[in-house]
């Protein structure tokens, strides 16, 4: 594995700026990854786990960077629950390591480093150097990896019988004996309007 500034540097290349989430976002991945005893994830032991992350922010993308888990690769899972938390998962076995980034470590922040100018720099430096028990609270869990969200084979492709569209991975459903996609079974959940 990379040094944690390479890793770092990495990261910012890939998110386009360095923020205080980037140094999280390697903190946590580095912390996962070292729980579930995986040291090679984007070579030899990249078929070995996946990733869930529970909110669509800067650390996300550092997650994905070291990691190597990927929303195209089907190994990035994504729940949109507002948290500052991943969880890394063994897919042999659904073991996982939760890592939640504790509430209060910007107020730790700000107290630790009162010299420092702004809020950004606190709390970089407070990402960067302190230890993993004052940033992260652990949580050993099981995930039941449904067999239709692991990686590999797309299944059968479905055409759906109202829209006419391709679906993969067995995301359909039978309504009246017909197989539709999940936006014209419930078009009340579609994101979009024609
Ligand atoms: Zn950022
Ligand atoms: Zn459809």
């Amino acid at each position: 594995m990379e040094s944690f500034d390479e890793l770092l540097r990495l990261a910012k290349a890939a998110h386009g700026h360095l923020c205080a989430g980037q140094i999280l976002g390697v903190r946590m991945a580095l912390l996962g990854l070292e729980r579930l005893g995986i040291a090679d994830p984007r070579g030899a032991d990249r078929k070995r786990f996946i990733t869930y992350v529970e909110i669509d922010r800067c650390a996300t993308d550092a997650i994905a960077v070291v990691t190597g888990c990927r929303l195209g690769k089907r190994a990035l899972k994504f729940r949109d629950w507002g948290k500052m938390a991943a969880t890394f998962v063994e897919v042999a076995t659904g073991r996982g390591i939760r890592v939640v980034a504790h509430e209060d470590s910007r107020a730790l922040a700000d107290e630790l480093y009162p010299h420092l100018e702004t809020k950004r720099e606190r709390q970089m430096k407070a990402y960067r150097e302190l230890p993993d028990a004052a940033l992260f609270r652990e949580q050993w869990v099981r995930v039941a990896i449904e067999p239709a969200d692991l990686p590999g084979s797309p299944g059968d492709r479905v055409k759906c019988a109202h829209c006419g569209e391709g679906i993969n991975f067995g995301r359909f459903t039978h309504v009246a004996g017909e197989r539709l996609c999940l936006s014209c079974a419930s078009p009340q959940l579609r994101y979009w309007e024609p």
